[in-house]
């Protein structure tokens, strides 16, 4: 597929490469969509194996992001960068000041953050050339790091779920299945143990799993074993596709409510577990509270706020389940039903309004 191809098959509305040969800077910046506001999205720096593969990510992940912060009520758009390379071998500060500079060309049609291979200190190096930077570190003005904000996310979403499958909201004595501990499991693991619920766990990084258990009693179970587990709920909190052609069918939870992005390798795994009495909560709606809190900084930062926003994703993810319900599609089908009815309505009040001034 060519470029330009690639560009329209979703309708994506810019894409910009950056190059700058000194450092071996090789980023694409894609911006799905500014209906909403200007396009939010971290920078991902990965070694591709190609260039085409890179874009292919890219405009995959702008469009995600779209969606997400649609769906969490955000007036942001979707827009994601990639930088090609391993970070541990190319990240320099002339590369992410180069990279800052192409950011800010866009003059604020795109806002970056961290994401896989970069950190929020190489966001304060990017903040050196360009104001379009947040989730910087707190000694800096911004929110820090991200995970306790979305694991906070997942509880409410998981509380939504629990009121509608149990008929209460509690989670106590509730077991919970998860596969991956790290930032966001881990803090997981910690709200759903003060909640009264039971964590079994498992991470390719035994003493991560090995940690979470001395702390909080969670019980630890090959990487294999997780789906298996016989659970309330099965949260998938590490890499993408945690749900496939494979997985779905070993799954022994009432629900399926997690932090990890892509959860589905396979859009007709929803229809799947619906067919399987599996409710799943959509990922892009159930994660959201890392992108509410960062996209809080652009109005200087106040945690008070943040968090009353991300609370909000119980509600949100029942508007999803709601709609699933009323019109007999699967869940993710409803999650992208609300975003895309979002842009499309906000977005088009916003040309009115732009019409107007003008
Ligand atoms: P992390 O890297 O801190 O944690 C991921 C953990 O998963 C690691 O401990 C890793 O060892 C483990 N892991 C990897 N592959 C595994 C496997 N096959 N089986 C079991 N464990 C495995 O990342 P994180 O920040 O906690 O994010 C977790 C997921 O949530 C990612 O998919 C991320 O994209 C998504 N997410 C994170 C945030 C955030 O605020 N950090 C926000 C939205 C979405």
């Amino acid at each position: 597929m060519g470029v330009f191809e690639a560009i329209a098959s979703d309708t994506h509305e810019e894409v910009l490469y950056g190059y700058d040969p000194v450092s071996g800077l090789k980023a694409i910046i894609a911006i799905h969509s500014t209906a909403l506001g200007p396009a939010l999205g971290g920078t991902r720096f990965f070694p591709y194996q190609s260039e085409g593969d890179a874009l292919r990510d890219v405009l995959r992940l702008a469009k995600g992001m779209s969606y997400k912060s649609a769906a969490a009520g955000l007036d942001l758009g979707g827009g994601k960068a990639v930088i090609i390379g391993d970070p541990s071998e190319i990240k320099s500060e002339r590369l992410l000041r180069a990279f800052g500079r192409v950011v800010d060309s866009l003059g604020g049609r795109y806002v970056t953050a961290e994401d896989v291979g970069t950190t929020t200190a190489d966001m304060i190096t990017i903040a050196a050339e360009t104001d379009w930077v947040t989730g910087l570190p707190d000694a800096h003005g911004g929110s820090g790091d991200p995970s306790p904000a979305t694991a906070r996310g997942v509880m409410g979403a998981m509380r939504a779920v629990a009121e509608r499958l149990w008929g209460s909201d509690s989670l106590e004595d509730r077991t919970v299945a998860m596969q991956g501990v790290g930032k966001v499991g881990a803090s997981l693991v910690e709200r759903l143990t003060k909640a009264g619920a039971k964590t079994v766990v498992c991470d390719v990084d035994e003493s991560a799993s090995s940690a979470v258990a001395s702390q909080h009693g969670s019980t630890v179970v090959g990487i294999e074993e997780i789906f298996a587990v016989d659970c309330d709920i099965f949260a998938p909190c590490a890499m993408g596709s945690a749900i496939n052609a494979s997985t779905v069918e070993q799954l022994r939870c009432r629900a399926v409510v997690g932090a990890a992005n892509n959860q589905l390798d396979d859009d007709a795994h929803a229809d799947r577990l619906a067919a399987l009495g599996i409710l799943y909560a959509p990922d892009f709606v159930v994660n959201a509270g890392g992108i509410i809190n960062i996209a809080d900084e652009l109005h200087g930062y106040d945690w008070k706020r943040a968090i009353h926003a991300i609370d909000q994703i119980h509600d949100n993810v029942n508007r999803v389940l709601d709609k699933a319900n009323r019109l007999g599609i699967n869940s993710n089908e409803a999650a992208i039903a609300v975003a895309q009815e979002r842009i499309d309505a906000i977005g088009g009040l916003r040309l009115k309004r732009r019409s107007h001034a003008s």
